[in-house]
C-alpha cells in the first residue's frame, strides 16, 4: 500500500489522501477537497483514481468529489447513512465492509459516530496498520461535535474502537491541527513531558512533510486518551467544581470536549 498525504494549505488545514496499489496503479482518493492537487499527483505517479471515499458529509471533505469524478469516472463511497447529505454515492458503507484498491490493498470500514453520525474511518489490512480517521481523531485531538455530532458518541468511538487498535497503527487525520491540540493537551496536563517535547519538535513543521503519529503516541500526548491522568482530572475539577468524587472516563472526555469548544 502506498499512501500520499496531500497538504491543501487551505484555511481549514485539510489533509487529503491518495492510497495506491503498487501492483496495478489503481488509487483511492480520500476526501479530495483539493481536487487539482490530488489529480495532478495521481497523474505524476501514473495512478488511476478509481474510487473516491468521503469520511463524512462536511463540505471540506466532499467539496472535491465532483471534479475528481468528472475527471476519472471514479465511484463514490461514503457511510450508507450519508445518502441524503452526500450526492451521488455509489456504495454505501457500514461497519466491517472491506474496500479493495487494486490487487493488494484492503481497507476495513469502521463506523465511527461522534463528529457526525455518519462518519467512517478506514483501517488498512497491512503489515503496519494505518487508520484514515477524517475528523474523528486528530493528532493530539478529537473532532468537534457542533455540526451533527454528539460528544458521548465520540467518546464511545474512542473508547471501544480507536483505543483497541494496535499501538503501531499509523494515524492519518483529516486536518493538520497538531500544534493547537498539543497546546490544549498541555493546558489540561501541564506535566505531560511527551506532549511538551513533541510540541518542540513539530511546532514549526512543514505540513507538506508532516509527522505521522501512531496510536501509541496519541495515547501519550492526546488529552482525549488521557482520561485517567490525575493531572487531567484535577485540572478538570478546577473548571467544573461540581464533578463527583469518582469521575468516570466518559465524563472526563465530554468535559474536555466542552472545554475545547471555548478554549
Ligand atoms: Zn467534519
Ligand atoms: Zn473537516
Amino acid at each position: 500500500m502506498i499512501v500520499e498525504q496531500v497538504w491543501t494549505a487551505n484555511a481549514y488545514r485539510n489533509f487529503n489522501y491518495l492510497i495506491a496499489c503498487p501492483e496495478t496503479g489503481e488509487a483511492m482518493a480520500i476526501d479530495p477537497l483539493d481536487h487539482a492537487k490530488c489529480l495532478a499527483l495521481a497523474k505524476a505517479k501514473g495512478w488511476e483514481i478509481t474510487q473516491v471515499l468521503n469520511t463524512h458529509e462536511h463540505g471540506d471533505h466532499t467539496g472535491g468529489n465532483k471534479a475528481v469524478i468528472a475527471a476519472t469516472g471514479a465511484k463514490l463511497l461514503a457511510h450508507a447513512n450519508a445518502k441524503d447529505s452526500i450526492p451521488g454515492i455509489d456504495q454505501g458503507l457500514g461497519a466491517g465492509d472491506v474496500i479493495k484498491v487494486g490487487s493488494t490493498v484492503e481497507l476495513e470500514c469502521l463506523d465511527t459516530p461522534g463528529h457526525t453520525m455518519s462518519h467512517v474511518c478506514l483501517l488498512s489490512r497491512s503489515d503496519t496498520p494505518a487508520l484514515f480517521c477524517g475528523d474523528t481523531l486528530f493528532n493530539a485531538g478529537a473532532g468537534n461535535c457542533h455540526n451533527g455530532g454528539h460528544p458521548a458518541e465520540l467518546y464511545h468511538t474512542f473508547a471501544t474502537q480507536l483505543a483497541a487498535l494496535p499501538g503501531a497503527t499509523l494515524i492519518y487525520p483529516g486536518h493538520d491541527y497538531i500544534t493547537n491540540y498539543l497546546e490544549f493537551t498541555l493546558d489540561r496536563e501541564p506535566d505531560n513531558a511527551a506532549a511538551k517535547s513533541l510540541l518542540a519538535e513539530v511546532g514549526d513543521q512543514d505540513p507538506d512533510n508532516a509527522l505521522v503519529s501512531t496510536l501509541g503516541l496519541e495515547k501519550e500526548i492526546n488529552a482525549f486518551f488521557r482520561l485517567h491522568s490525575p493531572t487531567v482530572i484535577a485540572r478538570l475539577r478546577e473548571a467544573f467544581p461540581d464533578l463527583p468524587d469518582e469521575v468516570d472516563p466518559k465524563t472526563v472526555f465530554v468535559k474536555l470536549r466542552e472545554l475545547r469548544n471555548s478554549w
